[in-house]
């Protein structure tokens, strides 16, 4: 995928002050804070950012854990897994592939077949029907 980069400055005036923290400084929103956590249309959810393609309301699930959560992305190629172990924790960091935004983690506490949890913050996240 082509990558997208800006510098830092550059986002920081195209993104909303939460956005910016979210997506450029791997901030975390506050459970069941956002937006989107408990958002049922139907439609498309894209990189706040960027605007790439990430998620379908299909693959979108009611977690109960206050993030908006997916069972997986609409393609695999439009984000990335990256080990993080920041606070004391091992987890598995989701970014956009395309901008290297940070969207939130996956979990392996999902619903089957896939068994898998995408947890994302709303803040990174643009929906469109
Ligand atoms: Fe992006």
């Amino acid at each position: 995928m082509h990558k997208l980069t800006k510098p830092d400055h550059v986002w920081k005036k195209e993104l909303t002050p939460e956005q910016y923290h979210v997506l450029r400084e791997k901030g975390t929103e506050e459970a069941f804070s956002g937006k989107l956590w408990n958002h049922k249309e139907k439609g498309k959810y894209y990189c706040a950012a960027c605007q790439s393609e990430l998620f379908t309301s299909g693959e979108k699930f009611d977690s109960g854990c206050g993030w908006p959560s997916f069972t997986q992305p609409e393609h695999k190629e439009a984000i990335e897994e990256h080990m993080d172990t920041s606070h004391g924790m091992v987890r598995t960091e989701v970014t956009c592939a395309k901008c290297g935004g940070h969207l939130g983690h996956v979990f392996n506490d999902g619903p089957k077949p896939h068994g898998l949890r995408f947890c994302i913050n709303s803040a990174s996240l643009h929906f469109k029907k």
